[in-house]
């Protein structure tokens, strides 16, 4: 039996950890930038399969202590399935000390507050969530499939069941044409959320994905290295945020921010408005290293 089936995405943070394939696949797979799971059909694999893996990890990772539950939306199982894996999880690793899947609006939106507080219980404490652009407009074209009001409300019912949420936004994503509503809209839907964690990638155009044909035909227009920084640092100046720890430290990223916001925004802008200035003598990351 395969432990793994496809393609694998993690965020940057659980690189460290035990990733277990529950899913495979993304349950909505529409979103037009998006080029991770366009080759699988979203599967739950079977409880069977999910217990002989974790046997195998059992006797390979023994002292593991974060596990990320992947693919695209793992949360999207149903509750019953999530429960047993988190318990057997439990037991198998007794040094376990997080355990993490990505979530989209419609598995959080379609769950009870019951169910969800259930598997927060249950040991499941982390939920990274892609916010992606707080502007409707972007969100409709890039066929995201649920409106900012929408996913901040998701946001909401997994606060109030005690998850904690790593946000991602991606800069670039509304081109040149909306590219300061992008900026301010997406600030104010993160600070409504106020996430734990906030994250921003940089858009990249993946060859078979609809913007990628979008930007060849002329429909979209990508922003250059300069006005990414400058759609950033519109979007950090307008965030309302409380002790959210920040990173712009993805593959995909020109420049790496870390910090908590809001209080160090200003060292922030202040690396910002430098690279802006001075883009060709900046430690940007070149074109040819960036990767999803
Ligand atoms: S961005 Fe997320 S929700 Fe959209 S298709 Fe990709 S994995 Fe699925």
């Amino acid at each position: 039996m395969d432990i793994y089936l496809g393609n694998l995405f993690r965020p940057p943070s659980e690189a460290y950890s035990v990733i277990l394939q529950v899913t495979n696949g993304c349950s909505h797979n529409k979103c037009t930038f998006c080029g991770m799971y366009k080759d699988k059909r979203f599967v739950i694999r079977p409880l069977r399969e999910i217990k002989e893996i974790i046997n195998f990890f059992q006797r390979k990772f023994p002292y593991a202590e974060k596990i990320f539950l992947a693919d695209g939306d793992a949360l999207s199982a149903p509750t019953e399935y999530l429960q047993e894996v988190l318990t057997l999880l439990k037991d198998a690793f007794p040094n376990l000390k997080q355990i993490s899947s990505y979530a989209g609006p419609k598995s959080l939106l379609n769950k009870t507050d019951e169910e969800l507080k259930q598997l927060q219980n249950s040991g499941l404490t982390l939920l990274y969530l892609g916010l992606e652009s707080g502007f409707d407009v972007v969100l409709k074209k890039v066929q995201k499939g649920y409106t900012a009001n929408e996913i901040v409300s998701a946001c909401d019912k997994a606060k109030k069941a005690g998850f904690k949420l790593s946000l991602t936004v991606i800069t670039g994503l509304g081109g040149k044409e909306y590219w300061q509503e992008h900026a301010l809209e997406s600030a104010k839907a993160v600070s409504l959320i106020n996430p734990e964690y906030l994250a921003t990638l940089t858009l990249m155009l993946v060859p078979g994905t609809k913007l990628f044909q979008d930007a060849l035909d002329g429909l979209f227009f990508p922003l250059t290295t300069r006005e990414i920084l400058q759609e950033l640092r519109l979007f950090i100046s307008n965030l309302n945020l409380n002790h959210t720890v920040y990173r712009s430290n993805h593959a995909s990223n020109y420049l790496i921010l870390k910090g908590t916001l809001n209080e160090d925004r200003d060292q922030l802008l202040k690396i910002l408005n430098e690279a802006i200035n001075n883009e060709g003598f900046f430690n940007l990351r070149p074109e040819y290293l960036r990767r999803l």
